[in-house]
């Protein structure tokens, strides 16, 4: 009998961005998640969006994550609001931030520091929501609570500014050198504000010219419009001796801009291909370049619980500037005419929308 009883909690329900399909978005009414042992529910203050949601959203499912109908969004932070039997280390009323995923701890690539690669990776959708449920693998890895000092809407920022951390930190750049970085859209400014504050030089490519402007602002040392002019004549151009940039970094995920990063590169320099291409993408090896040139070409895929705890550090001391970032705040029910306005790149970066 006893499942039959309904107690308040069990009815509660919540709002929620469910994504149907192409460009279709609703907001619907749903049950609050139910949590068990190990688990947290998360009171969402705020969630941001993301290139990777607007391409899903445009798309009308995402690969790897989503198969609609399906809640969505993946950037958020939010107030503990309850917490399951044997959670540690958080009660209710507690600011925190929670990555997207949770590694497992005890896989071959979690033993070996490549927790990003997981072999048991849980993600986690539904940020744009009232209350969302953290899994036991992200409550112990990947659920942070927030300093006073950081507010909701920048907490969010914490996962994908991970992400970029770790491919910064992995490409091996250094102060004085030249740094070419095709795309500066949200994630390739969070590489121009990076990579300044290393001391090294940031040449950045976009064809949007709001977008070099917000890169010109955050540090970039050149802008230039590949669509315009040769990108890399003129890469190679502001490099001593035109040998071509240090280190590029592909932030856009696209063949041609893949193809492009291959071609401004110095000898012996390296090549971060960040940007993730839609799957199935071949894209021919230049076997001269690679071999005689001495190029590394290398990705970086995700975070790890490191870096989700260095992003809100760099956050939390000031030395990346979140805020910059976020161009408008929405309620829930606007998300769809917002994702339609970042589809038409009207100009802003991220939104936060705010339950
Ligand atoms: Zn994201
Ligand atoms: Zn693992």
């Amino acid at each position: 009998m006893k499942e039959l009883i309904k107690t308040g909690s069990e009815k509660r329900t919540m709002a929620a961005a469910v994504l149907y399909g192409k460009s279709d978005v609703r907001i619907e009414q749903m049950p609050v998640p139910r949590i068990g042992k190990g688990e947290v529910l998360v009171r969402i203050k705020a969630a941001l969006t993301c290139g990777t949601d607007l391409k899903t959203y445009r798309q009308g499912f995402h690969a790897r994550m989503i198969t609609p109908p399906s809640v969505f969004g993946h950037e958020l932070s939010g107030v503990v609001e309850e917490v399951g039997e044997g959670v540690d280390g958080f009660a209710p009323g507690m600011r925190v931030v929670t990555a997207n995923s949770g590694p497992c701890g005890e896989c071959f690539f979690c033993r070996k520091n490549r927790a990003n690669l997981c072999e048991n990776l849980q993600f986690i959708n539904g940020a744009y929501a009232e209350f969302i449920k953290i899994p036991e693998s992200i409550v112990r890895r990947n659920l942070l609570i927030l300093p006073d000092g950081v507010d909701f809407e920048e907490a969010a920022m914490v996962e994908p500014l991970a992400c970029v951390l770790r491919a910064v930190e992995q490409t091996g750049i250094e102060k004085g050198d030249t740094v070419a970085l095709i795309g500066t859209g949200p994630i390739g400014l969070m590489f121009v504000q990076t990579i300044k504050s290393l001391g090294a030089r940031v040449i950045a490519l976009d064809k949007e010219t709001y977008r070099l402007n917000a890169a010109k602002l955050m540090g970039a040392d050149h802008v230039l419009d590949p669509t315009r002019l040769n990108a890399v004549e003129q890469v190679r151009n502001l490099t001593d001796g035109n040998r071509g940039a240090d280190f590029v970094i592909e932030a856009v995920g696209l063949k041609e801009t893949w193809q492009q990063a291959m071609k401004m590169i110095r000898r012996g320099g390296t090549i971060n291909l960040f940007g993730g291409c839609p799957s199935g993408t071949q894209i021919p090896l230049d076997s001269t370049l690679i071999h005689y040139s001495e190029i590394t070409v290398r990705a970086s895929f995700h975070h790890t619980p490191k870096h989700i705890r260095a992003a809100l550090d760099a956050i939390h001391s000031g030395r990346f500037n979140a805020k910059s970032l976020i161009t408008g705040r929405e309620n829930l029910a606007s998300l769809g005419s917002v994702l339609e306005r970042l589809l038409n790149s009207t100009g802003d970066l991220k939104i936060a929308i705010i339950p």
